[in-house]
Protein backbone atom coordinates (compact mmCIF):
# COMPACT_ATOMS: atom_id res chain seq x y z
CA UNK A 1 0.00 0.00 0.00
CA UNK A 2 1.23 3.75 -0.65
CA UNK A 3 0.38 6.21 0.95
CA UNK A 4 1.38 9.94 0.47
CA UNK A 5 0.59 12.74 2.37
CA UNK A 6 0.88 16.55 1.22
CA UNK A 7 1.00 19.42 4.20
CA UNK A 8 -1.03 22.03 1.75
CA UNK A 9 -1.33 25.22 4.09
CA UNK A 10 2.53 25.28 2.92
CA UNK A 11 2.40 24.64 -0.62
CA UNK A 12 4.13 27.23 -2.36
CA UNK A 13 2.28 26.18 -5.97
CA UNK A 14 5.42 25.83 -8.08
CA UNK A 15 3.88 22.73 -10.07
CA UNK A 16 6.32 20.62 -9.91
CA UNK A 17 4.33 17.52 -8.47
CA UNK A 18 1.56 17.86 -10.83
CA UNK A 19 4.22 17.80 -13.62
CA UNK A 20 5.97 14.80 -12.16
CA UNK A 21 3.38 12.86 -10.56
CA UNK A 22 -0.59 14.17 -12.63
CA UNK A 23 -1.88 10.52 -11.37
CA UNK A 24 -2.20 12.32 -7.86
CA UNK A 25 -1.14 15.78 -7.88
CA UNK A 26 -3.72 18.45 -9.48
CA UNK A 27 -3.16 22.72 -8.71
CA UNK A 28 -6.27 24.11 -7.82
CA UNK A 29 -7.31 26.78 -10.03
CA UNK A 30 -8.83 28.57 -7.18
CA UNK A 31 -6.11 28.95 -4.56
CA UNK A 32 -3.29 28.03 -6.38
CA UNK A 33 -1.81 25.16 -4.34
CA UNK A 34 -1.98 21.80 -4.99
CA UNK A 35 -4.01 18.99 -4.50
CA UNK A 36 -3.53 15.46 -3.35
CA UNK A 37 -6.17 13.94 -5.56
CA UNK A 38 -8.97 11.57 -3.58
CA UNK A 39 -7.03 12.55 -0.50
CA UNK A 40 -8.35 12.95 3.17
CA UNK A 41 -7.68 15.91 5.26
CA UNK A 42 -6.90 15.90 8.86
CA UNK A 43 -5.69 18.86 10.91
CA UNK A 44 -3.86 19.93 7.27
CA UNK A 45 -2.49 16.66 6.32
CA UNK A 46 -3.94 15.10 3.35
CA UNK A 47 -3.35 11.80 2.66
CA UNK A 48 -4.14 8.62 0.30
CA UNK A 49 -3.50 5.29 0.82
CA UNK A 50 -3.64 3.58 -2.76
CA UNK A 51 -2.08 1.16 -4.70
CA UNK A 52 1.55 1.36 -5.32
CA UNK A 53 1.14 1.93 -8.89
CA UNK A 54 2.32 5.46 -8.88
CA UNK A 55 5.00 4.90 -6.18
CA UNK A 56 8.23 5.76 -8.36
CA UNK A 57 6.07 9.18 -9.92
CA UNK A 58 5.48 9.91 -6.21
CA UNK A 59 8.78 9.69 -5.14
CA UNK A 60 10.10 12.13 -7.94
CA UNK A 61 7.59 14.72 -6.82
CA UNK A 62 8.02 14.52 -3.21
CA UNK A 63 12.23 14.87 -3.97
CA UNK A 64 11.34 17.72 -6.49
CA UNK A 65 9.46 19.37 -3.80
CA UNK A 66 11.29 22.74 -3.14
CA UNK A 67 9.63 23.29 0.75
CA UNK A 68 9.46 19.21 1.41
CA UNK A 69 5.91 18.80 2.55
CA UNK A 70 5.34 15.55 0.41
CA UNK A 71 5.89 12.20 2.21
CA UNK A 72 5.72 8.84 0.04
CA UNK A 73 5.58 5.92 2.46
CA UNK A 74 5.23 2.24 1.60
CA UNK A 75 3.40 0.29 4.20
S1 LIG B 1 5.92 20.54 -5.45
FE1 LIG B 1 5.45 21.12 -3.34
S2 LIG B 1 5.34 23.36 -3.32
FE2 LIG B 1 5.29 22.70 -5.46
S3 LIG B 1 3.10 22.65 -5.97
FE3 LIG B 1 3.70 20.59 -5.30
S4 LIG B 1 3.30 20.52 -3.09
FE4 LIG B 1 3.29 22.66 -3.73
Amino acid sequence: MLVVTLQRDKCIGCNYCEELCPQMFKMSKKDGKSVLLKSTDKKGFHTVRTTPEFHESAENAKQACPVKIISVKIV
